[in-house]
């Protein structure tokens, strides 16, 4: 799902395409993915041109913007995104689809107690959102006849769990194999040399409080020749309502950082990041950074 026709190189200074990236790279001007940023002036959120480094015979996909940091709250750029995508989404998610069985699912991103999603949306179905998870969703599709159950983040690690689990969920058209949609990060050599594909990544994760939220920090990773510890930013902002977040508000996550191990270490937690790519470099390329849209893409195990 495009949504983002332009960004702003920092190598050479402009506003370009993906074309025109392309062929600045070409020309040897632009040499990172990662340093992009958001159009507004008032904005320094990161995109990453994800799949621009690939050969060109090798990629399946062209070259293609994406977000991977949070945007100013001055930005004007982010609201029409979110419009994009939601209606990308909604047709997405609603379009009929051939072979709908218990085979296949949607991802559900949408907030647990947020019922104005569902209101607000226009052109869907009420039964999509009243059908999220239930076992007789393939019951109800017969008769209905055409779309897949959405499953929510901590389902998907469930079935995944299992094993023995034989299911693909759909996301922008492609399907994706349960065995093939985790990624276990701690495993991972270097982090470089993972495809830009929407995984659920996920790792053991030390759960850190600083000034501007909380962090949670994985195992230390290489990325090409740096050597870093991978983090996932949780901002205050995000994380203060208690009754809104649940496991994710600052005050049940402050108290997963007080737990000690019998040794008297942190104890870490596993995290599961849903993700349209793998962690990515910095601007600076100093550090490795997870980016999670919303808390709903992501999910944790004490
Ligand atoms: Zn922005």
């Amino acid at each position: 799902m495009v949504t983002i026709t332009l960004a702003k190189s920092l190598e050479i200074g402009q506003i370009v395409t993906t074309a025109e990236a392309d062929h600045q790279r070409e020309l040897g001007n632009i040499k990172s993915k990662y340093a992009f940023e958001c159009i507004d002036e008032k904005c320094d959120a990161q995109i990453t041109c994800a799949n621009l480094l690939k050969e060109v015979k090798e990629r399946k996909k062209d070259p293609y913007f994406i977000y991977v940091g949070e945007h100013s709250d001055e930005c004007k750029e982010k609201e029409k995104i979110e419009i994009l995508e939601r209606e990308q989404q909604e047709r997405h998610d609603s379009r009929p689809r051939k072979y709908v069985s218990e085979k296949v699912a949607l991802f559900n991103f949408d907030k647990p107690s947020n019922k104005k999603v569902e209101t607000t949306s226009v052109g869907s179905n009420a039964s999509v959102s009243t059908r999220t998870d239930q076992p007789n969703a393939t019951e109800n599709s017969k008769q209905e006849g055409t779309r897949p159950s959405k499953k929510a983040l901590s389902t998907w690690v469930e079935l995944f769990r299992r094993k023995d689990s034989d299911i693909s969920v759909i996301y922008n058209d492609e399907e994706i194999h349960i065995r093939d949609l985790f990624i276990n990060i701690d495993e991972v050599k270097d982090l470089a040399d993972l495809e830009d594909e929407p995984r659920i990544y996920y790792g053991t994760a030390w759960v850190n409080p600083n000034k501007n939220g909380i962090q949670f920090t994985f195992r230390r990773k290489k990325f090409n020749e740096l050597t870093q510890n991978p983090s996932l930013m949780l901002y205050s902002n995000k994380i203060q309502n208690e009754s809104e977040n649940g496991r994710f508000s600052e005050k049940t996550l402050k108290k997963l950082a007080a737990r000690r191990t019998i040794n008297d270490k942190p104890q870490p937690i596993t995290v599961y990041i849903f993700s349209q790519l793998p962690p990515q470099l910095s601007k600076n390329g100093k550090f490795i950074n997870f980016y999670a849209k919303e808390l709903t893409y992501i999910y944790y195990e004490k």
